[in-house]
């Protein structure tokens, strides 16, 4: 030990002074994008805030039910606090939804019948979502359902193609997905004024057609939500932006009453709906998690934005790179070979708070068609608000970096990564 300076610190924990030097270069170029995001989490903090004055959110809100959860004025009042934030009619959030998929799966589950079509409007879907579907043969699939599906490809830019789109539809589409963020895909990142015009074009064909939006790791990016551009229905899982980094679980599905209630019947039983769910002792966390959600999530746009620009200049390709605009905490640094991918990781890992002697290593993750390396030492198992990079082991070797709770954790993950590199000879710094 050296002593505690900051120099002394970061040399503690591994970082040599020509890459802290390089780091800090690049931190300092920064100061006016950050700026802005500050701005915007400043906005986002006021809504959730406002949502909660509103709703009267008082201590007995957070003590939490067990049993059947008969009269829950937790859960009830956290549900109409962010159906005011999404600006909906209604919302589900709970610990019982066990994570993005999960909402994602209810919601469609829900309402879709035999015989209706489900149209993406923005080309292959998340992972994940592919045995939901059916896509890859799975038990329990939508497909086994009878529902069907298809596929609206995007143009060559990667940018949704409306013309697909418009072609796309037929008399059985009965529901539309739109996936803000890209996942483990190299296409840009959906706005809200894109996903927007996606829902235009859908609504303009016929306006019954249910317009979902997969909003996973959007949430508090922009200062509108996809619920405020006319999506029927807005998901995403509480160990990502909403839950703030204190969510122990859960995911949420704002949107029409109509939708949500049948989500409700689906995630419980029917006849039971929404009145059954205990909020046990998760509620605490879930207010709180969202209080905190805007600020956090300003935090991971500023650590994705650091780690573009870092890697950019040491001749990496970042996406998006770190002069664009954004629109999820999502950073994608392209390795082209599986050992600068599994450095990164490993560099991530060996930054966490939790587990940092632990060496990630590639697995068949349930859901993935390939090997996936993921990087987290988090507080919350799996979180991914929370500093984490993972990847599938395959061309071009991509590592998603994300999340980060606080500023200075961040900032040190990403030089550690960075630094795990360099003693691997992978950059010359
Ligand atoms: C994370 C994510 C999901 C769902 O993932 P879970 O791991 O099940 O929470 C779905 N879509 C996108 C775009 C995601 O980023």
């Amino acid at each position: 030990m050296n002593g505690n300076d900051l120099k002394s610190i970061y040399k503690d924990l591994g970082i040599s002074e020509n890459v802290l030097n390089a780091s800090e270069e690049v931190l300092d170029t920064l100061k006016g994008r950050f700026a802005a995001i500050d701005e915007n989490a400043e906005l986002c903090q006021l809504k959730v805030l406002r949502a909660f004055q509103k709703n009267n959110v008082n201590e007995s809100c957070l003590i939490g039910t067990t049993g059947y959860g008969y009269n829950d004025i937790g859960r009830d009042t956290l549900e109409k606090v962010y159906a005011d934030y999404f600006g909906t009619e209604d919302c589900l959030v709970r610990p019982q939804i066990t994570c993005g998929t999960h909402a994602l799966a209810l919601a469609l589950m829900s309402n879709l019948r035999p015989g209706d079509e489900l149209l993406s409007a923005v080309g292959k879907p998340y992972d994940t979502l592919e045995e939901v579907i059916g896509i890859r043969e799975s038990k329990g699939s939508l497909a086994e359902y009878g529902i069907t599906y298809a596929q609206a490809e995007l143009s060559e830019d990667g940018t949704p193609d409306l013309d697909n789109i418009r072609n796309a539809i037929n008399d059985r589409t009965r529901l539309v997905t739109i996936q803000r963020s890209k996942g483990y895909q190299t296409r840009p990142s959906l706005s809200v004024a894109q996903i927007g015009e996606i829902i235009k074009t859908v609504k303009n064909v016929r306006e019954d057609i249910i317009c979902m939006v997969d909003n996973c790791y959007g949430e508090f990016v922009e200062p509108l939500e996809p619920s405020n551009a006319g999506a029927d229905m807005v998901v995403g899982s509480l160990i990502k932006n909403p839950g703030g980094g204190l969510a122990q679980t859960g995911g949420y599905i704002a949107g029409t009453s109509k939708c949500i209630e049948n989500a409700s019947y689906r995630l419980t039983a029917p006849g039971l709906g929404r009145e059954v769910g205990p909020s046990l002792e998760a509620i605490s966390r879930l207010y709180q998690g969202f209080f905190m959600g805007p600020v956090i999530t300003a935090s991971a746009i500023k650590n994705a934005i650091f780690a573009a620009a870092l890697f950019e200049k040491y001749g990496f390709e970042s996406y998006p790179s770190s002069k664009e605009d954004r629109h999820d905490i999502i950073q994608a640094i392209t390795f082209g070979k599986p050992e600068g991918l599994i450095a990164f990781c490993e560099g991530i890992q060996a930054a966490a708070p939790v587990d940092s002697s632990f060496a990630p290593e590639p697995w068949d993750m349930p859901g993935y068609d390939s090997k996936v390396i993921m990087a987290a030492g988090a507080f919350i198992s799996g979180s991914s608000i929370e500093l984490s990079a993972d990847g599938p082991l395959r061309e071009p070797y991509t590592a998603y970096f994300q999340g980060g709770l606080t500023l200075p954790h961040g900032k040190f993950g990403i030089i550690k990564a960075f630094q795990s590199l360099v003693d691997k000879g992978l950059i010359l710094c």
